[in-house]
């Protein structure tokens, strides 16, 4: 039997929730479902957005309300207009095998006239926002008076937009006896004050811990310099090719103002917040659903709501000045099971902030690095060669060229080719980021406090530390080791203490660590007889760089993008929508036109215009290819990026 039926619910509406992919009823639906279906209580639920709580409150309101009926029996209340479509979207497509199920959304900034005539044919179910709803009701035009069930949906914020009177006079016009559902994802004083006014003895619910975030959402603080703040924000993104993120900014402004530089250094980003019309915010959010923008730029109050499944992370480029709001934020990732990052950029002054939020939140924040500029080279380089293994080959497209291609690489082993085809990319990345700086705060003092360590931060520092030797080891990230895992794997393999190892360096298929110099040869020793999975673990006394190694200057300073850099095929923005799209010609010169502005870019080498997608012969509006929403990650079209 299917879980759903189990829990008593309708065959109609499971074959229903079948289509959508409901296999097995989340936690918050599992417990919440059996007590709503008796109609008998209020009820409080502490839930997170992303939990699957629309379901949790409209398969029971389905189950309950008598359609034979035609006037509204049913109520939700939600903050925003984007929920409120989601809501009664989500609830008609679960009743969509019901006959006769009225379901009308009423909410601001759209006529009020077509939602007045929706409602005149009949309606069982209103889903609306508080202000709208206040203003139907004083012109008379619904009657509430045989509600039965109100659902109040993300109640605390409602509160936190200053819907509390709307909701008074809202809940005055429904019947004494109707029962109130209640969810927050936190539950402030306001909220525990609603319960108790309008409920009597509710049943509680509570899916995690109070004001906790969603559990599978990791918090993450980077230290930097403010000056540096939008360096290391891109640093970041550049790191997570394939990020569907959420950056939020303090003010309009600000928000404005990043996601208009993010553009001009070519990246896929678009602004949402409250100074944009209704018209605008909406065509920004279906790009942003639809997977053609890749960071969108909110504001708290605009990104209220935003129900997006699959964001990948969420940035807060400024800490929220109220700490509640950090919860908020986060919800927006690690939604419907998915995991999710939500990153703090701060300065040195703000970690106490991030106390405060830990201990709101229940979690524990790590302190990451900004990534190196060769760690980004790296990490593009083998998302670069994970997506040449996995591309879908257009075999009869590809068919008529092959003869000409093989003939061309005759001469060329199968390294050879790969290598070639490798460098394409990799020379280009190298020289993109010559020369980037430590954009840690403290980086310069790190550097040249040689000698310190301990501190996980510290073992990434640069330059071999007094006393110490630097050693190379031939295992590294991509065996799925973090620094902590390898400093653990050192220790237990040589018997030495994590006190005799200094700075760690992890890269890709190698890494760097230090130890104290009576210790070399202990360690070295140790692991030659030892194996990873079969392979043999190799350790050699490093020189002070490695060959390819470490690119980076400590004067440095960031690289002005020009020649080389990310992105290529064609970029146009303007008239406040932008288009991506390749130019469809391999790695022959992009072209980038921006706000009326046309750029004609070289790209370093020759070999710009290709980047990722035009690499992997994947279409540039793969909703899959995070990377190819910003042009086609590395690659060609040089002039793309600013500072870094
Ligand atoms: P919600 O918290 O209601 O916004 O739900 C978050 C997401 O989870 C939505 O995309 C739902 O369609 C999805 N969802 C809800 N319940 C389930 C379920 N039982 N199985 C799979 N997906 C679900």
């Amino acid at each position: 039997m299917n879980p759903f039926n189990e829990l008593g619910i309708r065959e109609d509406i499971v074959n229903a929730i079948t289509e959508l992919g409901f296999e097995n009823p989340t936690p918050i639906q599992e417990s919440a479902i059996p007590v709503l279906l008796s109609g008998s209580n209020d009820f409080v639920g502490l839930a997170q957005t992303g939990t699957g709580k629309t379901a949790a409150f409209g398969l029971p309101l389905l189950e309950l309300i008598d359609y034979k009926k035609n006037f509204p029996q049913a109520l939700i209340l939600c903050p925003t207009r984007e929920l409120c479509l989601q809501i009664s979207n989500d609830v008609k497509n679960y009743a969509k095998n019901l006959p006769n199920v009225n379901v009308v959304a009423v909410y601001g900034g759209a006529n009020i006239v077509n939602q007045l005539r929706d409602i005149k044919r009949g309606v069982h179910i209103v889903v609306a926002t508080p202000g709208r709803m206040k203003d139907i009701l004083n012109r008379k035009a619904i009657d509430f008076s045989e509600v039965k069930y109100v659902v109040l949906d993300e109640a605390d914020e409602m509160l936190n937009m200053g819907f509390q009177e709307d909701i008074d006079e809202i809940l005055s016009t429904t019947p004494k006896t109707k029962k109130t559902w209640l969810f927050s994802a936190t539950m402030p004083r306001e909220v525990r004050a609603i319960a108790q006014n309008y409920m009597t003895d509710p049943k509680e619910l509570t899916m995690g811990t109070k004001n906790t975030g969603n559990v599978n959402i990791e918090h993450e603080y980077y230290i930097v310099k403010a000056r540096d703040k939008y360096a290391a924000f891109k640093r970041i993104v550049d790191y997570n090719p394939d990020i569907f993120g959420i950056v939020f900014c303090r003010t309009k402004i600000e928000t404005q103002e990043i996601a208009e530089s993010l553009v001009k250094d070519g990246y896929n980003a678009d602004a949402l917040h409250g100074d944009l019309s209704q018209q605008q915010r909406d065509k920004v959010m279906k790009r942003y659903r639809d997977r053609s923008l890749q960071l969108l730029i909110a504001t708290d109050v605009a990104a209220r709501g935003i129900d997006v499944n699959e964001v990948t992370h969420v940035i807060n480029y400024s800490l929220p000045d109220e700490i509640a709001n950090y919860t908020h934020r986060s919800g927006r990732t690690g939604r419907a099971g998915k995991s999710g990052i939500s990153i703090a950029i701060i300065n040195s002054r703000e970690t106490g902030k991030i106390r405060q939020i830990e201990k709101q939140i229940g979690k524990s924040f790590t302190k990451a690095e900004v990534p190196t500029g060769f760690d980004v080279v790296e990490k593009q380089l083998f998302g670069l060669i994970h997506k040449v293994h996995n591309v879908e080959v257009n075999e009869t497209q590809i068919e008529q060229y092959l003869p000409r291609i093989m003939a061309e690489f005759v001469d060329l082993s199968k390294e050879d080719i790969i290598k070639r085809f490798v460098s394409l990319e990799f020379n280009r990345f190298l020289d993109y980021y010559k020369g980037a700086r430590d954009l840690n705060a403290g980086a310069d003092d790190r550097n040249s406090e040689r000698g310190e360590r301990g501190e996980r931060s510290e073992r990434g520092g640069r330059g071999t530390s007094e006393g110490f030797t630097r050693l190379f080891i031939n295992l590294g990230a991509v065996d799925d080791f973090t620094r902590g895992d390898l400093l653990g794997y050192i220790c237990n393999n040589t018997g030495i203490t994590g006190r005799s190892v200094g700075k760690i360096d992890m890269k890709g298929v190698f890494s760097f660590f230090e130890v104290e110099t009576e210790f070399v040869e202990k360690v070295t020793e140790a692991f030659k007889p030892i194996d990873f999975h079969g392979r043999d673990v190799r350790i050699e006394v490093s020189g002070d760089a490695p060959e390819g190694g470490e690119r980076r200057s400590s004067s440095g300073g960031e690289r002005r993008s020009g020649g080389g850099g990310y992105g290529g095929g064609e970029r146009r923005s303007g008239g406040g929508e932008r288009r991506e799209r390749s130019s469809g010609g391999g790695y022959g010169g992009g072209e980038r036109k921006s706000g009326g502005s046309r750029e004609r870019t070289g790209g370093a080498g020759g070999n710009s215009g290709g980047g990722f997608r035009d690499f992997s012969g994947k279409r540039r509006d793969d909703k899959k290819d995070g990377g190819s929403n910003r042009g086609g990650g590395y690659g060609g079209g040089g002039g793309r990026r600013g500072d870094r």
